[in-house]
């Protein structure tokens, strides 16, 4: 039975993450060479973490599915990334960045995290100024904010609309600097596909070099998850298409427990959905909403263009219903109050799915020209997609699957319950609770990867005793004998569907029924069904090619049969958390006025599902929270 150890230090909340430092073992200069780390990832994560741990002189193994490591999903991020600097004195500080964060994820988080992330994201800014990131700055210089949801000041640092590219470009050069060392070797096209676990600590991984096939076994020391979140199983979503949950999902069936699975983010800004056909959904960064305006017409049914609707028959509604935040409301009450007009019949655009987020009157108050300089480059993929101008005409926009707060479990030191395994960025379930605030997961991967690992890693390096291992190891064999049958079974299976088909019925059933709104009778529909989905695919999948060659069709095999499986955990998840939290929302359980609801005495905890064989159910272990600092409240943004 795992246990969950949460080892969060004593004292107070403020001396906790220096404490601990001083605390933890650490591993002498001259022995840090002598180990060895695979680092799964070079998102924000995964390279910040290979940079900073090759920097520290550890050996470095980095592996990616992309060609670059600077392709990582982590460069499609848009807004910005949150610290609590105060630049602009508008009564920011840690204190408060710590409270809006627990806040805003609905009491489902641990707070010692959350308060070190708050503390760290000061760092973060000062590291990614020192290797140049261009953030946007004021005229006198000062680095510029801007507000995003769930926040009444002014704290998120951007680079354009592109501040993860920015990022990304950052921690890139730093690990590209320790590749050319000879500190990190970088293994890009390689995909993990296990974990190898040896006498109960991670050790090793399986890996499949995806231009040639081959597969291969690489031990370490330790292994470190950067692999990016699981939105794909919806099939739409923001996230790349190449996203996906294969390593979180196979290390969580060698031991790791998964958190929190049916945590996700639906955005409230994204492109609407404009056919059957559609493979991919488009973000509209959150950081449209500081100047534009969500309405949709009083009157259901008025399908009168947006510029015959006079103002007095627009219902600006997040305006009327949460005054205090206004368009800034947070995610997951955005989403719903969209979805809620949509149901009312006052959606826009065809199909009726979609509200509009309106510029005009900022472009009136500010001129175009600074409309355009901050968001120029989000107009412009706006107006590619749709071919519609929104400096004329409001944006469409409508929710869709952005994050997922969900992932591996893991202690303070963000290790797994798989001694060995640590897991950073969005693969983990981390500090965001039920909800994520825009703007928090460049600054927690970036926390995890350069603040926090570097540390609490020689915590377990210098604490455990590790025999020395080679790929001969029988467990390396057999696992590597493993992932080949795997691979042989799906290729032999030759069946009538395309792998895409299983996906997108996949996905269909997890936005029915485990999207924006869910009940017990809608889970308990897609718990039925997705089994049963499931077993055709392993039936009728057909994967053509071979394994030793270039196949995206098997690539995406393996994943989406992961996500097949991920999914049902996701509404077990679902269905057992009788409650409304954050992105967790079940119409059973709402306040009069349609909000979340809690049931603090009975839910509040981390959920963390520990596998025990396909056929047989997951068990279920808690993680109780204790709020000392913050004190639990019904949430309110009016
Ligand atoms: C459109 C969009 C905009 C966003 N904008 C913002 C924003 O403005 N601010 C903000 O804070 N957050 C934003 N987010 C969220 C944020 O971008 C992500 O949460 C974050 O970048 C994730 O970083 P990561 O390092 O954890 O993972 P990723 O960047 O997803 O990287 C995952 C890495 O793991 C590798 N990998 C995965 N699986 C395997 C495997 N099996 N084998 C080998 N390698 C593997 C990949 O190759 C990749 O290198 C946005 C998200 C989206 C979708």
């Amino acid at each position: 039975m795992i246990e969950l150890r949460s080892r969060v230090p004593g004292g107070p909340i403020e001396q906790k993450w220096d404490k601990h430092r001083f605390e933890v073992k650490l591993v002498n200069p001259a022995n840090k060479r002598k180990y060895t780390i695979l680092m799964v990832g070079s998102g924000l994560g995964g390279a910040s973490a290979a940079a900073s741990l090759s920097e520290l002189g550890y050996n470095v193994k980095c592996f990616c599915f992309q060609d670059s490591p600077r392709r990582a999903h982590s460069i499609a991020a848009q807004g910005g990334i949150n610290a609590a600097k105060n630049y602009r004195n508008d009564g920011d500080s840690i204190y408060r960045l710590f409270y809006d964060t627990v806040k805003g994820g609905d009491f489902r988080s641990r707070e010692a995290n959350v308060y070190r992330l708050a503390q760290l994201s000061v760092e973060i800014i000062d590291q990614c100024v020192a290797q140049g990131v261009p953030f946007a700055r004021e005229y006198g210089g000062l680095l510029a904010n801007r507000s995003f949801g769930g926040a009444q000041v002014s704290r998120t640092f951007y680079a354009r609309g592109q501040t993860g590219q920015q990022l990304l470009l950052g921690a890139y050069q730093q690990m590209q600097k320790e590749i050319d060392r000879g500190g990190v070797t970088m293994f890009p096209r390689t995909e993990m596909l296990d974990l190898i676990v040896i006498d109960g600590r991670a050790r090793g991984i399986v890996t499949r070099d995806m231009v040639s096939g081959k597969i291969s076994c690489h031990v370490g020391d330790a292994v470190v998850l950067g692999t990016g979140g699981y939105g794909n199983v919806f099939y739409l979503s923001t996230n790349a298409k190449g996203s996906n949950a294969t390593a979180i999902w196979r290390a969580y069936k060698r031991g790791a427990a998964f958190a929190n699975p049916c945590f996700t983010q639906i955005h409230p800004t994204c492109i609407p959905v404009s056919g059957e056909y559609q493979s991919k959904l488009t973000l509209m960064s959150e950081s449209l909403r500081n100047d534009g305006r969500v309405w949709v017409p009083k009157q259901a049914g008025d399908k009168r263009p947006p510029g015959q609707i006079p103002d007095s028959q627009r219902d600006y509604y997040l305006e009327r219903k949460y005054p205090s935040f206004g368009n800034l409301a947070p995610r997951d009450i955005a989403s719903r109050a969209a979805k809620e007009v949509c149901d009312e019949q006052r959606g826009v655009g065809e199909g009726g799915l979609g509200v509009y987020l309106d510029f005009a009157d900022a472009i009136r108050r500010l001129g175009e020209r600074t409309i355009r300089d901050r968001y120029g480059n989000l107009f412009e993929m706006y107006q590619r997609i749709t071919d519609e101008n929104p400096y004329q005409v409001p944006m469409r926009i409508y929710p869709a699957v952005h994050y997922t707060m969900g992932g591996l479990w893991v202690d303070y030191n963000l290790m797994s319950t798989i001694p060995g395994l640590h897991v950073i960025g969005e693969a983990n379930f981390s500090d965001h609770g039920a909800n994520r605030l825009g703007a928090s997961a460049l600054m927690q991967g970036l926390a995890d990867g350069y603040f926090i690992l570097p540390v609490t890693i020689g915590d377990y390096l210098g604490s455990a005793k590790l025999d020395p291992i080679d790929a001969s190891h029988p467990e390396c064999q057999r696992a590597v004998g493993e992932v080949m049958t795997y691979t042989e079974r799906l290729l032999a299976i030759n069946g009538k569907r395309t792998v895409d088909s299983f996906h997108r019925e996949l996905g269909k059933l997890m936005w029915d029924y485990c999207g924006m709104a869910r009940t017990a009778e809608g889970l308990r529909q897609a718990l039925s069904q997705i089994p049963l989905l499931r077993a055709e695919f392993w039936r009728n999948v057909n994967v053509p090619g071979s394994a030793t060659e270039l196949n995206q069709a098997l690539e995406k095999a393996g994943r989406v049969a992961d996500f097949l499986e991920l999914g049902e955990l996701m509404c077990r998840d679902a269905l057992h958390r009788e409650e409304s939290c954050g992105g967790h929302f079940r119409m059973e359980y709402q306040t009069p006025d349609g909000e979340a609801l809690r049931n603090d005495d009975e839910y509040a905890y981390v959920a963390a599902w520990e596998y025990m064989g396909l056929d047989r159910e997951p068990v279920l272990q808690k993680e109780e929270l204790e709020f000392e600092y913050v004190s639990l409240a019904q949430r309110s943004y009016k």
